[in-house]
């Protein structure tokens, strides 16, 4: 296996990694720390994360017939989820994907299956899906809702195929939900095998590790016997419980952050040589000329500016890049570089 590297952003423009750039304001931050201070650091956390999850009920609707399991971020949950399944189990998920299904799959010694996206479209292959699914009988399908990193939203009657021809459970990976004004929460009581993950790391709060997951409570029953106990500890129980409460502090961030996706995904349609995919997300992915993306992205970092290079994982992602929407002038700043970087190409 190779590790999971993590590019070094310090001096950088740090547009690689889907994360909210908007701090937070001082009277907010006051209040915070006021919640803190009271924190009992001595003590284990609360193992059931229960204010937590009320809050998360009420927030998203959450009917009383489906649990909540909360992980060290999502990425926590997909690796309680896999060492929940017998040895010999088969993992299935469109590519390219979000790489952790794949990584944490073969780390666990489980049969990784990725089925191809549509290559124009980055749609799911639907046939192949299916046929995939007959064929490798899947413990666990990944659909990520929208996808990262092709930045769409898969059809939904597609995703419903899915459930229904799936032995297993499917989870439909809602990473970026703030964003994409769509999710399956709702069709929760129609599959027993559908679980919805989440995650506060896009919204806004990538620094205190807080996914979870939403399902039935015969699953979730069962993935908490894998769940280490304390997994939540008490500074991020209370932060998020915070955040989530302060009234339109991220609505009005992940609107900001919607309309400046509009802008740069202008700006880069506008460039000739760049083809950038329609996006539900807060990134944009763009196709460079044949052969440039590694000189490009290289070029940009080179100049203060670090987005994410995609082409060496290969397939549909041959010459893509991938850039994180920021404040705008970090947005103007990587458009002024990248149009200047082209022209010396
Ligand atoms: C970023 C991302 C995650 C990981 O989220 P964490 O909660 O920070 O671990 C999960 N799924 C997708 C699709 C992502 O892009």
């Amino acid at each position: 296996m190779a590790t999971y590297k993590v590019a070094n952003a310090s001096g950088l423009i740090k547009l690689d990694a889907m994360e909210n750039p908007y701090q937070w304001p001082a009277d907010i931050i006051e209040k915070w720390l006021e919640k803190l201070r009271n924190c009992q650091l001595n003590r284990y956390p609360d193992p059931d994360v229960q204010d937590l999850a009320a809050t998360i009920r009420k927030l998203n609707q959450i009917p009383d017939q489906f649990e909540i399991l909360f992980g060290n971020g999502s990425d926590e949950l997909i690796q309680v989820l896999l060492m929940a399944l017998p040895p010999d189990s088969s993992i299935l998920a469109p590519e390219p994907s979000f790489v952790m299904y794949r990584q944490i799959a073969q780390s666990l010694g489980l049969n990784y299956h990725g089925i191809p996206l549509q290559s124009d479209s980055f749609e799911l292959d639907l046939p192949a899906m299916l046929d995939a699914i007959t064929k490798h009988q899947p413990r666990v399908v990944f659909l990520a809702y929208p996808n990262n990193p092709t930045a769409n939203l898969f059809k939904k009657s597609f995703i419903f195929e899915i459930l229904e021809t799936s032995p297993g459970l499917v989870v439909i990976d809602e990473a970026y939900a703030p964003f994409a004004d769509a999710t399956l929460l709702n069709d929760l009581d129609k599959y027993e095998n559908l679980l919805v993950m989440r995650t506060l790391s896009k919204l806004g709060l990538a620094g205190i590790r807080l996914g979870f997951f939403i399902g039935s409570t015969g699953i979730i029953k069962q993935l908490n016997k894998i769940r280490l106990p304390y997994n939540i500890n008490v500074l991020t129980q209370i932060t998020a419980d915070f955040a989530l409460t302060q009234q339109s502090l991220f609505a009005e961030q992940t609107q900001k952050i919607c309309q400046d996706r509009t802008a740069l995904f202008n700006a880069l349609n506008a460039i000739s040589e760049i083809k950038v995919f329609e996006s539900a997300a807060n990134f944009l992915l763009f196709r460079t000329p044949a052969d440039k993306a590694a000189s490009i992205f290289l070029s940009l970092k080179e100049q203060g500016i670090l987005i994410k290079n995609l082409s060496p994982q290969g397939g549909l992602l041959t010459d893509c890049l991938r850039v994180t929407v920021g404040r705008p002038e970090e947005n103007q700043n990587f458009l002024t570089v990248l149009k200047n970087i082209l022209a010396k190409e």
